[in-house]
């Protein structure tokens, strides 16, 4: 059935990008068929553009390896390689249904099939379970995907309860989408979100999968939207039980905080954890790395802000070091987001602040030892001082001297303050 009159079709056979079409053509050549699947084709039908073009096709591996000339074998086992065009790389993946789901997450076995619908079958939801030939221009549609994003719902293929007991990340996958998708959850799928054999498959998949789909989730204009729904659907316990334990109050004002904190997953997951106890070992145990950690940290640890607009511009430098130049954009930016969601720490005062570190910045302070004028070796020389751990001593007095008095910072009269240190200690 040739469906080119449809403007869907037509659609997706102008977005198709020329290698996808390319690399159909030739599998065509060879006998095989192909098709657009999943996300690239469900982000063109609801009209915003593709991010990957993922192939599926009913050559078997050997046979995709052998069409093209340059392929990586990336997951041949499950039926996967990638093929290079240029500079671009697709995957190709041999149509395939799974069965026998052990870990929650994958599948034991993988069969190759034939049948386009087949493959469809195995997918979460219905509105990625499209399928577009670009040949053909034929859309396969077997679960109604179409409709369901055209009535922004998201429908599990086949019995809900069912796919969710095979793999637990469907769930996080339904909440995510449901918040960057901005769409609504199907009864039958939402009440199998609920379901405890939902829970326990959730339970067995890995905390780097979870984190991924959360980072995900943060990029939607209101990630509020999935947190709320495993929240409801109870499937926090078993992935962080800190949150699930936060109380109502402190639950909202912790989304509106996210909703509220600029599109940047790491810094909304800092807004997601600054009502719990312990963020830093909740943001360990999700395995973050050590920078993304750092900045959760920096970001949180000087709310509620001690801020008061009596300070001095010496406490507003003092603030500054404490904090880090580094950290300053993330605590200013949540201090915003906390103020802007009347968050219970919230402070009045975030703009003066703001504007009074900046105007610090500008000025060009001194923040840490190695802003000052004179480094170690030079003291050393000039002083005659001994090197050792009296020399790092003198550095930190002298910033702080520094700090009540910017103009200090040059080398002469910084030299001279270091002479009074020295003399009145035994510092080296
Ligand atoms: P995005 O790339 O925006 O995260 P996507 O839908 O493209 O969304 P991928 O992880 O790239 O997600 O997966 C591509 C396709 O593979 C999906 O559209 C879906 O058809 C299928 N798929 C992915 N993960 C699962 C899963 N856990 N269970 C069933 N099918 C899945
Ligand atoms: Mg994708």
């Amino acid at each position: 059935m040739n469906d080119s009159r449809d403007p869907e079709c037509q659609r997706l056979a102008d977005a198709i990008p020329d290698p996808v079409h390319e690399i159909c053509q030739r599998l065509a050549s060879a006998g095989h068929r192909s098709w657009a699947v999943g996300g690239c084709v469900r982000d063109v039908l609801r009209g915003t553009s593709a991010e990957d073009w993922d192939i599926a096709t009913d050559a078997r591996p050997q046979q995709i390896t052998s069409v093209f000339r340059r392929v990586i074998p990336t997951g041949i086992k499950h039926g996967t390689v990638t093929v290079l065009i240029k500079k671009e790389s697709f995957e190709v993946t041999t149509l395939r249904g799974e069965s026998a789901y052990e870990d929650g997450r994958r599948p034991e076995k993988i069969a190759f099939l034939d049948d386009i619908e087949d493959d469809l079958a195995r997918r979460d939801f219905t509105f990625n379970a499209i399928a577009f030939d670009p040949i053909r221009e034929e859309l396969i549609d077997p679960f109604g995907g179409r409709r369901d994003l055209a009535a922004r719902q998201l429908r599990a293929v086949g019995v809900a309860i069912d796919r969710f007991a095979e793999d637990g990340l469907r769930v996080m996958r339904a909440a995510r989408f449901a918040a960057t998708l901005e769409c609504a959850i199907h009864s039958d799928t939402l009440a199998a979100m609920g379901s405890e054999v939902a829970r326990d498959t959730l339970r067995k998949v890995s905390v780097e999968r979870v984190r991924d789909e959360w980072l995900k989730a943060m990029r939607a204009k209101r990630p509020s939207i999935a947190f709320q729904l495993m929240r409801e659907a109870q499937l926090l316990g078993a992935c962080c039980p800190p949150l699930a334990e936060l109380p109502d109050p402190s639950w909202d004002e912790t989304m509106r905080l996210v909703d509220a904190t600029p599109v940047d997953p790491i810094l909304r997951l800092a807004a997601l954890l600054h009502g719990i106890s312990g963020p830093a070992s909740v943001a360990q145990a999700l395995k973050l790395s050590k920078e993304e950690r750092g900045r959760i940290e920096g970001g949180l640890s000087p709310h509620p802000l001690p801020y008061d607009p009596s300070w001095t511009d010496a406490e507003v430098r003092r603030f500054l070091q404490r904090i880090g130049k580094n950290h300053k954009d993330d605590v200013i930016a949540l201090g915003r987001a906390m103020h802007d969601a009347s968050t219970s720490q919230a402070s009045p005062h975030i703009e003066e602040l703001a504007r009074r570190i900046e105007g610090q910045l500008d000025a060009g302070v001194a923040l840490t030892t190695r802003d000052l004028a004179l480094d170690g070796g030079t003291l050393i020389a000039k002083l005659s001082l001994s090197p050792g751990p009296g020399v790092g001593r003198l550095l930190r007095l002298l910033l702080e001297r520094v700090t009540e008095e910017p103009e200090l910072n040059r080398p002469e009269p910084l030299l001279a303050a270091a002479r009074q240190i020295a003399s009145e200690s035994d510092l080296c």
